[in-house]
């Protein structure tokens, strides 16, 4: 018996995917035929997709089992009301690395204020700053998920001390592991440096409002690879025109690509990168998808699956 599965996340994708997807749905022993537009569909057994794909009334599709989605966030589908099948998020081996090497360059640019000499060969020689060492350096990672817990540990395995925070309390190796509002303002009177890595949801939205980026020890740096709406944007440029805060280095935004003009943009005390500290690699996010349809075949629980009244 071969499966269908409508490939849904748009022709760029599957550009990526099309040398990959087959070879690794061959590999976990699933014979199936992949659809790039769905006719009938209730002939679909599984659907492929991406925020930005072209589904957004799943109500034909009566008898597919999941959707896999390709992104770790699912914000954008996961309030879908006509989706009523299961759906699974993309937790990829590839993606969690490129997160930690984001997360601990950006980490240990500020760390060791790199800036200062990159930026500044101007013949002074500047030997009177001696920057701390890691062990010197408390960090706080909100969300200790596939992605938080991993980046959490890469940095404690850099002597950084390290503290997390989730919804759920957690007893991680090397990570003081905190949950709830006390948790929350524990850990942000500590962390100088203080990375985002929560999926957005009604809970999380403006979590770094106002008041939680003012318990932050001046001077503090905040890193946000997680989604934009996690930060109020105007407290946050508050807070860094008034020193308070000594830099937020930013991934993700309210609205991407980050329009011309924002002041993020020109802010000296802003970095911008483009929703590039952790793509879905398609070799490794293919085996994922692979797997998760050799699951649902076999009668045995999908990964990753997301839990719609938590949001994530
Ligand atoms: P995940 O495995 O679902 O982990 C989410 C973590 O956040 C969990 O520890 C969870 O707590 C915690 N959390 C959720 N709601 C919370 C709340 N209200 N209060 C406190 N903690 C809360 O997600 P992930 O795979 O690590 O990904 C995290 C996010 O990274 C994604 O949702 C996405 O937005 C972002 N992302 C960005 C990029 C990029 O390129 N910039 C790439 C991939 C992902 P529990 O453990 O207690 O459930």
């Amino acid at each position: 018996m071969s499966v269908t599965v409508h490939f849904a996340a748009g022709p760029a994708a599957w550009r990526e995917y099309h040398d990959h997807l087959p070879r690794a749905l061959a590999d976990a022993g699933v014979r199936a035929e992949i659809l790039l537009t769905a006719p009938d569909p209730a002939a679909v057994d599984y659907i492929v997709f991406a925020p930005g794909g072209k589904i957004q009334d799943f109500s034909p599709y009566v008898n597919c089992k999941a959707v896999l989605n390709l992104w770790a966030g699912v914000e954008r589908i996961v309030g879908n009301t006509t989706l009523t099948q299961p759906l699974a998020r993309m937790v990829d081996p590839a993606m969690t690395e490129s997160m930690v090497e984001w997360v601990v360059g950006h980490t240990l640019r500020h760390h060791l204020g790199m800036d200062l000499h990159i930026l500044s060969q101007d013949g002074i020689w500047r030997n009177e700053i001696t920057p701390p060492i890691a062990r010197e350096r408390p960090v706080a990672v909100l969300g200790l998920g596939a992605l938080g817990r991993a980046a959490g540990e890469a940095l404690a395995a850099l002597n950084f001390p390290v503290m997390g925070w989730s919804r759920t309390p957690k007893d991680i190796p090397g990570i003081d592991c905190h949950s709830g509002d006390a948790g929350l303002a524990a850990v942000l009177s500590r962390a100088e440096i203080v990375i985002l890595l929560v999926p957005l949801t009604s809970g999380t939205e403006n979590l770094m409002n106002a008041e939680r980026l003012a318990r932050l020890p001046k001077g503090a740096v905040i890193l946000n690879p997680g989604r934009g709406p996690l930060i109020d944007d105007a407290a946050l440029l508050a807070a860094l025109d008034r020193g308070d805060l000594g830099h937020a280095t930013l991934d993700v935004f309210r609205n991407e690509p980050l329009p011309e003009g924002h002041p993020f943009w020109t802010h000296p005390r802003v970095t911008v990168t483009p929703h590039i500290a952790a793509s879905t690699r398609p070799l490794t996010a293919s085996a994922v998808v692979a797997e998760n349809i050799r699951r649902g075949e076999a009668g045995e629980p999908l990964l990753y699956l997301v839990d719609r009244a938590r949001g994530y």
